[in-house]
C-alpha cells in the first residue's frame, strides 16, 4: 500500500531560519513560508499586507520588491497625470495601457507616465490629436494625409481637396492660412469653381457618390480620385460657384447635413480605399437624390 504525504514529501526544505525573519522584517516583509522550490519564499508586504515569491538571495542581498504596491504606484501616477490605470502591456514590461479623459486606451511607458504625473510632460491621445488637426486641415480646404516625409516635427503631408495637389505644410501655417498650393497657387479662394457629385461602380458592383468641389471636376475625377482608370465612374452634376472660397463653405454645409441627417449613408473607407484616392466625403448610392436636391437649392441661391 502506497502513501503520500504533502508535507514530508515536498521537493524542498520548509526550514525558516532566524537571519531570514530579521532580514525580512528590517526589509518591510513577514516570511510566511518557503515555496516553489529551495530558492523561494512567500512574503507578506508589511505596507500592502499582500504576499509575492520572492529570491532568498534577493532578500538576503537586496531590497525585495512587492509588485503590488509597484502596481498601486503606477495607479497613483496614473491618476496624477489625468489618466484611468487599464493594465499592464503583456507584451513590453516597460509599458502599460491608460484610459484618457477622452475615452481612447493609450499604451505609454511608465516612466513618461510617471513624468506626466509630475507635470513635467504631457500625455497627450494621438487619436485626439489627429482629429484635431484633420478639422484644422479641412477648415481650409485640405486633408491631413500623414507626417511629414522629410521627418520635420512642425510640418504634415497634407492634399488640396480642390486640385488633389499633395505637399507639405507647417501646422502653424495650416492653422492660419498663410500658405498657397503648389499646383493651383494662391488664386483658388478667388477664382471659379464647381461643386461636383460624382458616382463609382466598385469591382463589387456597390454603388458610391462622392460630393466635392473643385476647379475642374473632370480633371479631378480622370486624374486624381480614381486608382485604376478602368473603374466605372462619371459626374453627374456640377454646379458652377463664383469662387473656391464659397464652394468650400457650401461643401462643408453639405457634408455637415450629410453626416447629421443620413449618417447611416456615409460609406466606411474601407470599402473603396482600393478603388479611390479619398477618406471620406463618400456616400452610398442611395443618397444620390438627396445631394441632387441640395445641389439645386446651392443653384439656385448662386442664380439668384
Ligand atoms: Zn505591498
Ligand atoms: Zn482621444
Ligand atoms: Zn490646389
Amino acid at each position: 500500500m502506497t502513501h503520500t504525504s504533502t508535507a514530508t514529501s515536498a521537493a524542498f526544505p520548509l526550514t525558516i531560519h532566524p537571519h531570514w525573519h530579521a532580514a525580512a522584517e528590517a526589509k518591510g516583509f513577514g516570511i510566511l513560508q518557503r515555496v516553489k522550490d529551495r530558492y523561494h519564499l512567500l512574503l507578506s508586504c508589511h505596507t500592502c499586507r499582500r504576499t509575492h515569491a520572492s529570491k532568498i538571495f534577493v532578500l538576503m542581498n537586496s531590497q525585495p520588491q512587492c509588485p503590488h504596491c509597484i502596481e498601486a504606484r503606477w495607479r497613483d501616477d496614473a491618476t496624477a497625470a489625468g489618466l484611468e490605470w487599464a493594465g499592464r502591456d503583456p507584451e513590453d514590461r516597460h509599458y502599460a495601457h491608460y484610459i484618457a479623459p477622452c475615452g481612447h486606451n493609450l499604451r505609454r511607458q511608465f516612466e513618461m507616465v510617471k513624468r506626466a504625473a509630475e507635470g513635467v510632460c504631457d500625455v497627450r491621445c494621438e487619436l485626439c490629436q489627429q482629429h484635431k488637426e484633420q478639422e484644422e486641415a479641412s477648415a481650409q480646404g485640405w486633408e491631413l494625409i500623414g507626417p511629414d516625409p522629410n521627418r520635420n516635427q512642425n510640418y504634415r503631408l497634407y492634399q488640396h481637396q480642390a486640385c488633389g495637389h499633395v505637399q507639405r505644410i507647417a501646422r502653424a501655417n495650416m492653422q492660419t492660412g498663410r500658405f498657397a498650393c503648389g499646383q493651383c497657387g494662391e488664386d483658388w479662394p478667388a477664382a471659379p469653381s464647381y461643386l461636383y457629385a460624382m458616382q463609382f461602380r466598385l469591382a463589387s458592383g456597390l454603388r458610391l457618390v462622392k460630393l466635392g468641389f473643385s476647379r475642374n471636376p473632370d480633371s479631378r475625377l480622370r486624374h486624381q480620385l480614381l486608382k485604376h482608370r478602368d473603374l466605372d465612374a462619371k459626374i453627374l452634376k456640377t454646379v458652377p460657384m463664383a469662387t473656391g472660397q464659397l464652394a468650400l463653405q457650401a461643401e462643408k454645409r453639405l457634408h455637415a447635413k450629410l453626416q447629421a441627417g443620413f449618417s447611416d449613408q456615409v460609406a466606411p473607407p474601407e470599402l473603396y480605399s482600393d478603388a479611390l484616392r479619398v477618406r471620406s466625403e463618400v456616400y452610398f448610392a442611395d443618397t444620390a437624390q438627396v445631394i441632387f436636391a441640395m445641389l439645386d437649392a446651392i443653384e439656385a441661391e448662386e442664380d439668384s
